[in-house]
């Protein structure tokens, strides 16, 4: 037997599988180069177009394809056909021909290397990805240049472990879509990676940015993945086998016995009547949200939605999303967070280097800078309205002007729209997310202003203990148990509730089962999280008392170390769910800065 390999790469979507390796061959296509004469240069323009429109139809072929099997990547694929007919894009590259006297294939390589540079000094690991839909969208034309077959279905064996330097969106498509693959493993990719959405949105397993692991893995080479750990064994010991197996099966049968309780309410032994909301980033998401018991959309990150792609979205586009999302929730709020875009985030423009990006321009304060683009999704929101039950929140507010200057951006968009005859929904709530440790000091004075808070833990946590996220060197440092959190998150709590507002929270910590008891303690009545954690969440909430709970916090917050507060919450939380496994998955999400 081959030795065991272990590869430490990013935990991408949870969970364990043990499998065969399917090596996706690699293989990128060769492009050839070639000097034209002038008389050829009207040909090969004409060569090119017929590419482009080539590539056009197999991408809404493919679109409609998988829209009949479930409604998976219609979005990245719409971005791929978006890219394509680029105007800069066709522009450049016909200029190359005409110019430079060069082939087709060989300018669709030159433009795109140039743009997929302008995305490698992106602070934001998500837009940094994006470099990769340029080259599935520059292979495909090269390809059809070449006369090569594309898109050909991929026969996966059951539970195959796929592994691949890098997973195109379509290939990815395909492989979820026959609703066997074990995992996938890649070399290339980060959380916020196509893979790595399709996985979670899809509760596939995946490992990604593995650096050259791929390389090393041969097909049919037995490979154990742990998503949450983003740990990779290629050939395990028997014992490793017999451990992830054990995992597996006790993986299942949490899910299982979830699944059948996701109908269930959440509430306490104590009758508190909990609600529980799932975050997503794109629409695919809302079944498996659905699925697992989300009662509404508790976050919904539109920056996702406005950067992938080249050209921001028109109104039309946000709207058709939006619109979407609430008709999919029906009567079921959906909370749609406006743009939490920063300085450096915007793709297409080359914005000014921030030194530090986190406290610079980003979310509220960079939409009141451009009132523009912060205006065309309002419209869109308030055009949108109609259509089921939202609310509106404004990203990182840091002082009450800044509420009162969205707000009233927010009304002077609902002006124009009646003056204009635009339909528009009734008044919905508007809130804020408090997210800064400012907000937090005076959520007594925003609570009078805001309609509803959502808490932001995985920003509340980086500002208030000064911990870039981002940076794995003080990634210890990021304790959300710390007694500086703890007595932020209960001022946050209780202002709104004196001032008698809904408070929910959507950042990671409210997705971490093992912390559940904690927030409940704090008079929490309202989380969000992704779809695989509400089943845990709402186990511990149907166990547990807030009275009990209360009182396990009170002596917890006794201690002054986070050491020691998380210590003792570990112990009682394992006395009372013997699942020591709840502690610990909060974690900084990365690249949303
Ligand atoms: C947060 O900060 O907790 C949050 C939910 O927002 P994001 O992770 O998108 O910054
Ligand atoms: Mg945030």
């Amino acid at each position: 037997m081959s030795a065991t390999v272990s590869f430490q790469g990013i935990g991408a979507s949870p969970g364990v599988a043990v499998g065969h390796a399917f090596v996706l061959d690699a293989r990128r296509v060769r492009t050839p180069k070639v000097k034209l004469t002038k008389s050829e240069l009207e040909g090969e323009v004409l060569r090119f177009k017929t590419a482009i429109e080539l590539s056009d139809r197999q991408l809404e072929e493919l679109k409609t394809r998988l829209d009949s099997d479930g409604q998976e990547h219609g979005m990245i694929l719409e971005a791929h056909r978006m890219m394509l007919h680029d105007p800069m894009f066709l522009v450049e590259v016909t200029r190359l021909i005409k110019e430079d006297l060069i082939n087709a294939e060989w300018a669709v390589r030159r433009v795109g290397k140039r743009l997929r540079h302008q995305f490698d000094n992106l602070e934001d690991e998500y837009f940094r990805e994006r470099k990769s839909d340029i080259e599935f969208v520059a292979d495909r034309l090269v390809r059809n240049l070449m006369g090569e077959v594309v898109d050909q279905e991929l026969e996966v064996p059951p539970h195959a472990i796929v592994c691949a330097h890098d997973i195109s969106p379509a290939d990815a498509a395909m492989l979820v879509r026959s609703g066997s693959i074990g995992a996938f493993v890649t070399d290339l990719g980060g959380h916020t990676s196509h893979t790595a959405i399709v996985a979670r949105a899809r509760e596939v397993p995946a490992v990604v940015g593995l650096g050259k692991a791929c390389e090393s893995i041969r097909n049919g080479d037995m490979v154990a993945v742990d998503g949450r750990r983003g740990l990779v064994l290629v050939n395990p010991t028997e014992e490793q086998l017999a451990l992830f197996r054990e995992t597996m099966r006790r993986q299942l049968q949490t899910e299982q016995l979830a699944l059948k309780t996701a109908e269930l309410p959440a509430v306490t032994s104590d009758g508190v009547r909990v609600r529980l909301n799932g975050n997503m980033e794109f629409p695919e998401e809302i079944p498996s949200l659905l699925a697992h018991g989300a009662e509404g959309i508790g976050l919904y990150r539109t920056e996702f939605l406005f950067l992938n792609r080249a050209l921001p979205p028109t109104e039309e586009e946000h709207f058709d999303s939006y619109k979407q999302v609430l008709q999919a929730m029906g009567d079921r709020p959906v909370t749609i967070r406006t743009l939490d875009l920063g300085g450096d985030k915007v793709p297409g423009k080359k914005a000014d280097k921030e030194t530090n990006p986190a406290m610079g321009l980003r979310a509220i304060r960079y939409c009141l800078a451009h009132r523009e683009l912060f205006r065309v999704q309002l419209r869109a929101l308030l055009r949108a309205s109609a259509f089921g039950n939202l609310r509106v929140m404004f990203p990182l507010v840091s002082s009450i002007s800044e509420l009162r200057e969205a707000r009233s951006e927010l009304e002077a968009c609902r002006s124009e729209l009646s003056r204009q005859g635009v339909p528009v929904g009734k008044r919905f709530p508007i809130g804020i997310m408090v997210e800064t440790p400012s907000a937090a000091w005076i959520a007594d004075r925003l609570a009078q202003e805001a309609d509803f808070f959502s808490i932001g833990t995985n920003d509340l946590i980086q500002y208030s203990l000064a911990i870039d996220r981002q940076n794995r060197d003080v990634a210890y440092l990021y304790r959300p148990l710390h007694l500086a959190i703890l007595r932020s998150l209960d001022a946050i709590i209780s202002a709104a509730k004196k001032a008698n507002i809904p408070v929910a929270m959507c950042g990671e910590m409210a997705g971490d089962a093992g912390l559940t008891m904690v927030l409940l303690a704090l008079g929490l009545e309202e989380f969000s999280m992704t779809a695989g954690q509400i089943p845990m969440v709402k186990n511990v909430i149907r166990q547990m008392s807030r009275k009990d709970a209360m009182v396990v916090l009170e002596q917890a917050m006794a201690f002054s170390s986070a050491e020691e507060i998380e210590r003792f919450i570990k112990a009682d939380v394992e006395r009372r769910f013997n699942q020591g496994e709840l502690m610990g998955t909060t974690v900084p999400r990365n690249g949303d800065g």
